[in-house]
């Protein structure tokens, strides 16, 4: 049998979010990265959604790696569960597995774990494959893109990217190795879609410090509050190069925040003088031109900073008339509403905000369609994947490579669960896995399709408790069919409602009882559909229905 190298999507392709994937030859398995993905808000009391693990977890004792692109949550976010059930040595670069560790260490899942830190450049033997890992900017340091040496030819997967030309810490996404990789044949590309739909070039993040800095200057005398993702190094040392230039103090607010600048400090990736740094408790000790607040929430998370920060409710500093609040972000789709809250109630407390709507303080870590184009030139894959988007990113993405030269027949859109095998003669679909969204609700643990159904229902209608007790010596109704709701009724104006669906069951139920059905459970199902039938057919309404008919 010629050789062949197989694909396999375990999440990342038809959402942002739980990226995920794995590479198969002669048997082997690498896994390239695992990560979770936050709910939608109608998700109800969903907390993070996983790749579906069970291909994986069938598999273990083929998995030899897993490998991060880089310490973001929807990379590395989904680990703690992984690891688990596939307990393999897990590769990235030291501020990646750093970041990685951290939430392990928090899930007491770190324990017997192997991290095995890479530097820019570096080639090494993981399972069936050589593996290269190439330096990439992202919106957070020590990003790679992977080239696997695989029996088909070189496969490289982007990792999360953008071509920024003047970057922070002056690390450039290797162009010259991705072009080297391209003059020796790339047998198949997967490349990052997120902002494939965006024409031009996205901008350096240098273009947000310098929008940092002219607002800190127009504002001497205000206290500068600035949120941002806690993971973006390079924000945040242009945050505290600005507040360092500007002679303020800067104390930093948020649990990820403070772990994630001491573990960049250690590591050398970002540089804060001590001297500059204050305690959070000591801010009301300086006068508000003095000071610069760095902390998490730009989000709109309920219980990060900034959201505290919002209601009055963060403890030693409350945010008023003499502060300038800089949103340093842009919101992930999905948490615009509680963003815009956010926003709202700062404004309450009379403070001046400042969003990536109205000043350019955010840059995204994503290519844009130029930069997209010039990835294509420089590897000129002869096959190509889409990945990293929804579905529509990845059809632009698509068309984008064919655009560039690439036969149709050589570009593939895939989705979650699908599998791909290359060989020389091409790229084909091989298959299909279980790769559904896998719930987590903090409190109750995984979550199955069924009762989050229920839950929007609950929402969307409420819920009907219709009881009865049945006589079974003389087979008639003897505690009359009662209905309670939440959720719904209210009083006189139901009240027709109420007389109508207790008559239409009380008729269900005397049918069934004429048929000789004594049965509780099949009595309360009869209770059930009368209830339903009728509510569905002439109210549209579909509440969750409770019955309990008991016989005795
Ligand atoms: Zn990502
Ligand atoms: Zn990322």
């Amino acid at each position: 049998m010629a050789d062949t190298l197989r694909v396999t999507f375990l999440g990342g392709l038809g959402e942002i979010g739980r990226n995920c994937l794995a590479l198969e030859q002669d048997g082997r398995i690498v896994v390239v990265d695992a990560g979770l993905m936050f709910p939608e808000p109608t998700m109800y009391g969903v907390d993070l959604i996983l790749p579906d693990f069970r291909w994986l977890i069938e598999r273990r004792d083929r998995v030899d790696a897993i490998v991060l692109t880089h310490g973001h949550e929807d990379h590395t976010g989904a680990l703690r569960y992984l690891v688990k059930d596939v307990n393999v040595p897990i590769y990235g670069s030291p501020l990646t597995l750093g970041f990685a560790r951290h939430r392990l260490s928090e899930a007491k899942v770190a324990k017997d774990l192997t991290f095995i830190e890479v530097a820019d450049g570096e080639r090494r033997r993981i399972g069936p494959f050589e593996v290269e890992f190439i330096p990439v900017t992202h919106s957070v340091p020590s990003a790679h893109a992977l080239a696997f040496h695989t029996k088909v030819g070189v496969v490289v997967h982007s990792g999360d990217f953008k071509l920024d030309l003047t970057p922070i810490d002056g690390r450039r996404t290797d162009i010259n190795r991705l072009a080297a990789l391209g003059d020796e044949g790339v047998a198949l590309l997967l490349a990052d879609s997120t902002n494939a739909e965006e024409p031009g070039f996205t901008p350096s993040e240098a273009s947000v410090g310098v929008a940092l800095r002219r607002l800190f200057l127009e504002r001497p005398e205000r206290r500068m509050v600035v949120a941002c993702f806690a993971s973006h190094i390079h924000r945040i040392q242009q945050i505290a190069d600005v507040a360092h230039e500007t002679k303020r103090k800067i104390a930093f607010m948020g649990r990820s925040m403070e772990a994630n600048v001491k573990l960049a400090r250690k590591l050398h990736l970002l540089r804060v003088d001590s001297a500059d740094l204050i305690d959070v408790e000591n801010i009301s000790r300086f006068s508000p031109g003095e000071v610069c607040v760095i902390c998490t929430g730009s989000q709109g998370e309920p219980l990060a900073v900034l959201s505290k920060l919002s209601r009055g409710d963060a403890r030693n500093f409350k945010v008023g008339p003499d502060d300038t609040v800089i949103l340093s972000s842009h919101p992930i789709p999905g948490n615009e509403w509680s963003v815009g809250r956010v926003i709202d109630d700062l404004h309450r407390e009379a403070t001046e905000v400042i969003h990536s709507g109205q000043e350019p303080v955010h840059a995204s870590g994503h290519a844009r369609q130029g930069e997209l184009r010039t990835y294509q030139q420089l590897l000129r894959p002869r096959n190509f994947v889409p990945v990293h988007g929804e579905y529509r990113h990845m059809v632009h993405h698509a068309e984008l490579a064919v655009s560039m030269g690439l036969s149709p027949k050589h570009v593939l859109i895939c989705e979650d669960g699908d599998q791909i095998e290359v060989s020389e003669k091409g790229i084909r679909r091989a298959g299909k896995v279980p790769a559904g969204f896998h719930y987590i609700d903090g409190s109750a643990g995984d979550l199955d399709e069924r009762p989050l159904e229920e839950r929007r229902m609950l929402a969307e209608y409420g819920v009907l408790l219709v009881s009865a007790g049945v006589d079974r010596a003389s087979a008639t109704i003897a505690q009359p069919v009662a209905i309670s709701a939440r959720g719904w009724f209210e009083g006189a104006s139901d009240h027709e409602l109420l007389l109508t669906l207790t008559s239409a069951v009380r008729t269900a139920i005397q049918e069934a009882l004429a048929e000789g059905n004594l049965d509780s459970d099949s009595l309360s199902k009869v209770a059930q559909r009368a209830a339903g039938r009728l509510l569905g057919q002439r109210y549209r309404r579909q509440p969750v229905i409770l019955p309990a008919v008991v016989v005795l």
